[in-house]
């Protein structure tokens, strides 16, 4: 590694690259090492085992816990590590940890493929791999990490490991859903499918009818396609609207889901349809802006079976009480491939729910901590009764006590973890994370 690669405090580029995008997280490393090949990452970390420095590890530096950033320690930053290298004949792409969805989408797509990501562009793709990976295509072709077919792993220890199925395939199990409690990927072979036009858009409904949309809605959903996801999501319009937008992504032209759609376009009707066909690309990024960088924020999720009438009567209270019109309850759909893989398949777990709600505090001014935080958390408990106590280890804060992270990594599985955990990383080298304890 270069010495201009490491910073310090005072120097250029140090304050860019310890901020994340959730602007609640103002930490300080001693020293950021700006990783550009895995020769650089093997060397950080023999760097902070010399020095016993505690270790954060930077990918795109979504995750709204923060932890891709520590105060005094060693931030091993992947973020300039961007190759994306596609091989059109065999259907696959190899990335490295910096990349963003936007990105890695970009380059696929050229060649008229994809891979399952998030539903938000500016996301890393190495954390949300780790952790399991919901998005739009979940239907069709699984989780992210069920289309992850290798990986370069450097772990504690500064060794270099190829794992998939045929080679450290423990490690490989659970780097798929156990996020980076192993070691540091410094390179991801994805599984490619065709991808063509999407038909895609929010369709906008007054909240004070969510009750009869929504009854509607989860009948629909019940015989969907594969081939269409769809999210709920409880919002203000920028106009001040308590609204509830369903988010609609169909992979196909507007002629192929028009039998499909036209109930759900129909129903209401809503205040307004804002489905089109457009390319895929332009279907990822559709809330970017709902999500901007360096905003604060706080969020609390669970999976569920149902989106009770219980629950809605919860979300429809609490909504129009958000002290920040930014922020959202997101309800996700998960159904089709991402259920029907084997549970054993991979550490990501969850896969009998059917919905993920995440109840997403956004807002500006510190002087609003106080009363976004405490709406989440007022809005989440009161909805506790309505959802599992399962949760996706993505989606959890920086403050989650230890049964929610064993809640994260689901029953029986944690224990399986456990044992690889103490495998590869025994001393706990890699616990700034939602951590495994060997
Ligand atoms: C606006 C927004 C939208 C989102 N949408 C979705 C969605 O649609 N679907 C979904 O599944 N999730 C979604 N997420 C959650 C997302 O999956 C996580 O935030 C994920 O951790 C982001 O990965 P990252 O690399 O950007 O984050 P980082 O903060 O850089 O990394 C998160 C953690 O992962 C570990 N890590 C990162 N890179 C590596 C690596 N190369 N090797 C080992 N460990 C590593 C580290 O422990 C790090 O602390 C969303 C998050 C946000 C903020």
């Amino acid at each position: 590694m270069n010495p201009d690669q490491l910073l310090v405090t005072g120097d250029a580029g140090y304050d860019q690259a310890r901020r994340i995008w959730n602007g609640m997280i103002d930490r300080h490393p001693a020293l950021i090492a700006r990783c550009t090949s895995t020769a650089d990452v093997v060397e950080a970390v023999k760097l902070a085992v010399e020095g016993k420095l505690t270790v954060s590890v930077k990918g795109g530096g979504h995750n709204v816990a923060g932890n891709a950033v520590c105060d005094g320690g060693l931030m091993i930053d992947l973020s300039p590590m961007k190759d994306i290298q596609v091989d059109v004949e065999a259907r696959t792409a190899t990335a490295q940890p910096g990349v963003l969805w936007g990105e890695f989408d970009a380059v696929t797509v050229a060649h008229g493929l994809a891979t399952p990501g998030g539903q938000v562009s500016h996301t890393g793709i190495a954390g949300l791999t780790l952790g399991g990976g919901l998005g739009y295509l979940m239907g069709l072709h699984g989780a992210t990490c069920d289309n992850l077919l290798s990986v370069e792993v450097v772990t504690a220890q500064g060794e270099v490991l190829t794992a998939n199925q045929h080679a450290n395939a423990d490690l490989f199990w659970a780097i798929r859903g156990g996020g980076g409690n192993f070691g540091i990927v410094t390179s991801f072979l994805f599984r490619l499918h065709p991808m063509g036009p999407v038909t895609a858009g929010l369709l906008i409904h007054p909240q004070a009818r969510a009750n009869e949309i929504l009854a509607f809605y989860r009948e629909f959903i019940k015989t969907s396609p594969d081939c269409m996801n769809t999210t709920v999501a409880f919002m203000k319009t920028p106009d001040g609207l308590d609204a509830m937008a369903i988010i609609v992504v169909y992979f196909g032209t507007a002629e192929q889901s028009e039998t499909v759609l036209r109930p759900l376009r129909n129903f209401g009707p809503p205040l307004a349809d804002l489905i089109a066909e457009m390319p895929y690309t332009q279907a990822q990024k559709m809330a970017d802006h709902l999500v901007p960088i360096g905003n604060r924020y706080y969020w609390k999720s669970n999976f569920a079976d149902a989106i009770a009438d219980g629950l809605i009567d919860v979300l429809t209270s609490k909504a129009p009480a958000m002290p920040s019109p930014q922020s959202m309850i997101l309800v996700f759909e998960m159904s089709g491939e991402i259920q029907r893989k084997h549970r054993d398949s991979a550490a990501f777990d969850h896969r009998d729910c059917n919905h993920e709600v995440s109840i997403i505090g956004n807002w500006t001014s510190s002087d609003d901590d106080a009363a976004n935080i405490a709406w989440v958390r007022e809005t989440w408990d009161a909805a506790q009764p309505f959802l599992r106590q399962s949760v996706y280890v993505n989606h959890l804060s920086g403050d989650e006590p230890a049964e929610r992270i064993r809640a994260a990594y689901g029953p029986g599985k944690y224990d399986r973890l456990v044992a690889v955990k103490r495998k590869y990383d025994p001393r706990n080298f890699f616990r700034f994370n939602q951590n495994i304890v060997p």
